[in-house]
């Protein structure tokens, strides 16, 4: 059976808590990389989630781009985020399972690029250049040395400020494990379940015009395929686009994959 982590990206919505249900009711686990700004605007909502098991995590507060940020900008508003967090686990009473962070728009520094310059291997190219574009919807651009250098002080710094990788295990497809998005200090995914791309800015304009082309093209993609890897799934928690995720979330457990719990830890 093939076996996925879930990342829900940008709440808390409006529709946060029926999201948090609707997982609930399956018991499918996941990981929310919640804006600062929403969780301010819902914080009952983030405590409610966390009370629920759910792991809440940090997607910068104003969800902008780090490569058009200015290093202390970026730093700030991941501080500020953080704040915010760990004031509503205080609130809630529970411990922080761990400090997890995702950049907005998977934008490390590097504009939309994951990994630095040379260091993938052709092979790696067909599965990487397919999350970078069908699933986030970006370009393939190269990023400058100052990019680089950015990502690497970036990196530096959530180190420093103790964040630390998800806790995924067994995920081996090789341009996820071979390369440095496995060992970022951010964290990444090997698949985008391109949610985002049927709210109404998106919607016809990335290939995909309605449900099934989605449902569509999780069927068809290649690393989906790979029983033998762990996968890691972006969705997000936006109200528009609620009834998409969700659909989404019940086609892969359709497809029988199961949703792991993101605490069971090797010691
Ligand atoms: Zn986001």
């Amino acid at each position: 059976m093939r076996q996925a982590y879930l990342t829900i990206d940008d709440g808390p919505s409006e529709k946060f808590r029926l999201l948090v249900d609707f997982l609930k009711a399956r018991g499918v686990p996941a990981v929310f990389f919640n804006r600062g700004d929403n969780m301010q605007a819902r914080p009952e909502d983030v405590i409610y989630g966390i009370r629920h098991d759910f792991i809440m995590a940090n997607h910068a507060y104003s969800h902008q781009r780090a490569s058009r940020l200015s290093f202390a900008d970026i730093c700030a508003d991941i501080l500020r985020a953080e704040a915010v967090l760990d004031r509503l686990y205080k609130e809630a009473g529970v411990k922080r399972p761990g400090k997890y962070f995702r950049f907005p728009y998977m934008d490390r520094g590097m504009g939309p690029s994951l990994v630095e310059p040379g260091r993938r291997s052709p092979a790696h190219e067909e599965g990487y250049n397919r999350l970078v574009t069908v699933g986030l919807g970006h370009a393939l651009v190269m990023p400058d040395e100052a990019m680089v250098e950015k990502k690497r002080a970036l990196q530096e710094f959530l180190k420093e400020e103790g964040f630390e990788n998800l806790p995924v295990r067994g995920v081996t497809i090789p341009w996820y494990a071979q390369t440095e998005m496995a060992e970022g200090v951010d964290s990444l995914c090997t698949f985008s379940t391109s949610d985002w791309a049927l709210s109404a800015r998106h919607i016809g304009k990335h290939g995909f015009s309605n449900l099934e082309d989605l449902r569509v093209n999780i069927d068809q993609d290649k690393d989906l395929q790979n029983q033998k890897s762990r996968h890691i799934i972006l969705a997000h928690d936006q109200a528009e686009i609620h009834d998409v995720t969700t659909a989404l979330v019940d086609h892969f457990l359709d497809r029988g994959v199961s949703f792991l719990d993101f605490h069971e830890r090797v010691l």
